[in-house]
């Protein structure tokens, strides 16, 4: 059976990067990428509705380590795509994947210290033997699939550590909600993530039903495209805020310094000016409700119903902020030839939608842009030593790896800020991890239960319906660090690239079950930590870590500009 160091699963903005980091870092490190689909990007592959585009912007989407060459700061989608694959393809990494091959499980076991894997071909939908062909790549990422030869067993790779890369929601299927009446629509009903390519929207009448990031895409994109109306249908508001589409800074410092140099100092200002709306909208709602409403209604005809449609009834930041680059939301809502309605569907008629107040919304196309299904660890199941892992009963550690599940990792982006600056900490983290087990001889790790009693809750803390639809079937987050999913990237800098990987971490030699693995006793005061001087099987001995009780508030902007000034003398 083949067996890898370090099997990634997906190939999406989150695998590639992995791959590359692994490269750059553990560069004697063997290394596969599974990907289920037949072609890499994943979300930026997957999504074709008009008008896709990044809602954050680029030079924090992008990786700390390949410079956004891009004209705009809010990039399309197919512009998002050929960055990954311009990267995989700069680092070698193509040639690691292997297209239609989709994880469906992965078993631990203590005695080998490594997973197997069971891969399941896509392209079959049949389980099969290994060594049955091989998916190739070809020059622009997509898949050319021999043939797949069926058999009794299934396909399996083995490998010492598992790095999901999985994403955070279903590809198969998007959330649709039931909608009243629906079978009596004459038109089409579509969702976004299975846009169909022959869509013709040109003269006609579309209803977008959302609020969310997708729909306030569509609606200017679909003007653009030559609909004659399109009507944003919400139950409730969100917030909307318009950005400059290129970045009027990062443009400036990209004529005067070196690519490297501009990125690095465009990303440290993004960052900075994120965390502190963020920041702004928890600390102080009212203020960032009425300043968010103000600049939308600036941006409006006079008149317009700012209070009801553009009011959430939520706080900013409870839900992702909207962004809308160069106001183009605004101002096709400004031309008339776009419209905002709230309300409640009471039924779909043959020719459009009839709310609940009575008013009749005329539509020869509605696109239900309702959402996404969360999916953790791209479905795959888990066993360690042969008991199944729940993984709602766990508690995730630093956001990355599960208590009692040894040499896995996850990456799961920022909810508040761009996805790949937490997925680029994590990779260099994974890689920390590698060499501190190679460096002591210890091939496992695996972090330990926190205490009893510790307060948990979902590890996505967004309030959004995608997030509450599967909150019971989400991994947990405790209460205090390690545990402690800050969503901060300062923060995380700190505690990722510079921070302890031993505090309530065991580590281990081959042949330990993870359940012998006691409890860590957790507190933001001290915590018990590995000795990891020790060879072999090492022994567990209780330090008291030196990090004061208050130690992960601290301000972390002296330490960001010791990273600024160091990320710079890296270029
Ligand atoms: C429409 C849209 C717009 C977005 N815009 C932004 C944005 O502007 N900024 C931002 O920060 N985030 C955004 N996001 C979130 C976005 O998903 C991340 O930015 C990022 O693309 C995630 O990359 P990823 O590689 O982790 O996951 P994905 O892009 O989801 O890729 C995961 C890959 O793993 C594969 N996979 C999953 N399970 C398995 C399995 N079991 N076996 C094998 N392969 C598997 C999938 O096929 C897929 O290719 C957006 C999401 C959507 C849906």
């Amino acid at each position: 059976m083949e067996h890898v160091d370090v099997l990634i699963v997906g190939a999406g903005l989150s695998g590639i990067g992995a791959a590359c980091h692994l490269r750059r870092r553990c560069p004697e490190k063997s290394f596969a990428i599974l990907e289920a689909r037949e072609s890499i990007g994943g979300t930026w592959d997957l999504f074709r509705y008009p008008g896709i585009r990044s809602d954050s912007d680029m030079f924090t989407l992008g990786y700390t380590f390949k410079p956004w060459l891009g004209a705009k700061a809010i990039a399309d989608g197919p512009s998002i795509l050929d960055y990954v694959r311009d990267t995989a393809s700069e680092h070698g990494v193509l040639e690691q994947v292997r297209l239609g091959r989709r994880v469906v499980g992965a078993a631990w076991s203590s005695e080998d210290a490594r997973w197997t894997v069971t891969i399941e071909r896509t392209a079959t939908g049949e389980i099969e033997r290994s060594g049955a062909g091989e998916a190739e790549l070809s020059a622009n990422g997509a898949a050319e699939h021999s043939v797949a030869v069926a058999g009794e067993t299934a396909e399996q790779m083995t490998c010492s550590f598992l790095y999901c890369c999985t994403g955070y929601y279903r590809y198969d299927e998007g959330y649709s909600p039931a909608l009243p009446g629906r079978e009596r629509f004459a038109g089409p009903i579509v969702h976004p993530q299975h846009w169909p390519e022959e869509l013709d929207y040109a003269g006609k009448r579309v209803v977008v039903i959302g609020s969310g990031a997708t729909a306030v895409t569509l609606v200017p994109a679909m003007i653009e495209g030559g609909a004659e109306h399109v009507t944003m249908l919400q139950r409730s508001p969100s917030y909307i805020l318009a950005i400059p589409a290129r970045d009027a800074i990062a443009d400036w410092l990209r004529e005067r310094l070196p690519a490297h140099v501009a990125y690095a100092l465009t990303r440290y200002k993004n960052v900075l000016l994120a965390t502190l709306i963020y920041q702004l909208s928890r600390r102080a709602p009212t203020f960032m409700n009425r300043m968010l409403r103000k600049l939308a209604s600036r941006q409006l005809p006079a008149g317009y119903d700012v209070d009801t449609h553009l009011n959430p009834s939520y706080d900013p930041w409870d839900q992702r902020l909207c962004l809308v680059p160069d106001g183009d939301l605004f101002r096709v809502l400004g031309s008339g030839r776009a419209a905002i309605e709230t309300g409640t569907i009471d039924t779909f008629t043959e020719d459009g939608i009839r709310l609940s107040c009575g008013q009749v919304l005329d539509a020869d196309i509605v696109v239900s842009a309702t959402g996404l299904n969360l999916l953790v660890l791209g479905g795959m199941s888990l066993t360690v030593d042969g008991e199944q892992v729940d993984l709602s009963q766990t508690v995730a550690y630093k956001g990355m790896m599960f208590c009692g599940v040894p040499n896995l990792a996850l990456t799961l982006g920022y909810t508040n800020a761009s996805w790949t600056l937490k997925a680029d900490l994590v990779a260099e983290y994974v890689c920390r991890v590698l060499a501190h087990m190679d460096a002591h001889g210890l091939p496992v790790c695996v972090p330990r239960a926190p205490a009893p009693g510790l307060p948990t809750e979902p590890i996505i803390d967004l309030k959004s319906g995608y997030v509450l639809r599967s909150i019971d079937v989400m991994p947990k987050q405790g209460a205090t660090e390690p545990w402690r999913l800050r969503q901060n990237y300062f923060h995380d800098l700190r505690l990722l690239r510079r921070g302890p990987i031993d505090d309530c971490v065991e580590f281990m030699a081959a042949g330990v079950s993870p359940a012998a693995t006691l409890p860590a006793t957790n507190a933001t005061a001290g915590v018990l930590v590995e000795d990891n001087r020790t060879e072999g099987l090492s022994a567990r001995s209780p330090v008291a870590v030196a990090e004061p009780a208050n130690g992960l508030d601290r301000s972390v902007v002296g330490d960001e500009r010791v990273e600024l000034a160091a990320q710079v003398a890296d270029v």
